[in-house]
């Protein structure tokens, strides 16, 4: 699977690291001091995630836990993110991941420890009445590799013991092997991002398709794990109601709608940097069809009556096919 696998020394001896390296295949592992010594030094070209892929082991440093940004989640309660990962093993033509590392490698963080002692001390920090929400997988996918990096007994351990405080997993796989191994807990939510099957097949290379991601969300719906879902980035399309109608028609079959912890919806849109990368990586795709426009917040996206006009319209089909109205809220569409 990887070329070649670079290890922090310090990590080396560590079980969670041994765990980790057998169960992948690599063609050469090189000791080195720290990840940012090498990641994306050399800027290597997106695309060649496609032929060569290296990984990098190590420990996350910095601010582990961060702010989540503005309308990020459900309303009135703080949002917070925490990384244990950069990039990802999927190639969604509208990636924010694209551009924002000088290097498509994956690189998978172990100090969990560390990271779980500032979401406690966020949790101590916040008010009495409200719950904090911690984000994994902002900077890559939260299940796709959990087989290999085996971190999710360690969280459900911890939200077992703070059940004031929700953790999302947010996905865009079907790989709910080790989520199955787990007794459910309330405050641990998987969330799916789900795009009708046709716009997954264009944009969303090499993940899963729809039906097998309906599967999984039904499983771990039927084994007792709140699910929420997330119907982001919207893509838009002539047909897109009628695709909608019918991902919806699918969905209900799994999970009725009223039982979902949430729904997010969310129109296509990016950072100036990423939609060039995306007209330069894929030239060619029909993503790039429509006119976009660039807003006060540096944001390229379609315009806003055409955004509202295509969230109002899914907003209306999520009711319809028996949402909450409660639980639907649009994400990062409070700006101009
Ligand atoms: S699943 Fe998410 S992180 Fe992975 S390529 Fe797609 S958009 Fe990027």
């Amino acid at each position: 699977m990887f070329k070649k696998v670079f290890v922090e020394k310090d990590i080396l001896h560590l079980k969670r690291t041994q765990g980790i390296l057998n169960k992948i295949s690599y063609k050469k592992l090189e000791e080195i001091e720290k990840v940012e010594d090498i990641f994306g030094r050399v800027k290597k070209p997106y695309l060649q995630k496609r032929t060569e892929l290296n990984l990098f082991l190590g420990k996350k440093k910095g601010e582990l836990v961060k702010e989540a940004p503005e309308a990020y989640g459900t309303k009135g309660d703080p949002h917070f993110y925490f990384v244990h990962a950069y990039n990802c093993i999927y190639e969604c033509q509208y990636c924010y991941l694209q551009g924002y590392f000088h290097s498509p490698d994956l690189v998978i963080f172990v100090n969990h420890e560390e990271i779980l002692k500032e979401i406690e001390k966020k949790i101590d920090e916040t008010d009495c009445g409200s719950t904090p929400w911690f984000h994994a997988g902002e900077y890559s996918d939260s299940l796709a590799l959990t087989n290999i990096t085996g971190e999710l007994p360690i969280y459900f351990d911890f939200f077992k013991d703070h059940p004031t405080a929700k953790l999302e997993l947010r996905t865009k796989s079907a790989n709910i092997r080790e989520l199955l191994k787990i007794a459910p807990l309330k405050n641990v939510i998987t969330s799916f991002s789900l795009s009708p099957e046709k716009a997954i097949k264009s944009y969303d290379l090499k993940t899963p398709p729809l039906k097998t991601r309906l599967k999984a969300m039904k499983e771990l719906f039927g084994k007792g794990h709140p699910i929420g879902l997330h119907l982001d980035p919207v893509i838009f399309e002539v047909d897109f109601e009628a695709s909608y109608s019918l991902l919806l028609t699918d969905l209900c079959k799994s999970i009725p709608l009223e039982k979902l912890e949430y729904i997010s919806l969310g129109v296509v849109r990016f950072s100036k940097t990423v939609f060039h990368q995306v007209k330069k990586n894929y030239p060619n795709s029909p993503l790039l069809a429509e006119d976009f426009i660039k807003g006060s917040d540096g944001k390229v996206r379609y315009k806003r009556p055409m955004r509202y006009w295509i969230l109002n319209k899914l907003k209306d089909l999520c009711i319809q096919y028996g949402a909450n109205p409660e639980n639907i809220y649009l994400c990062m569409e409070d700006e101009d």
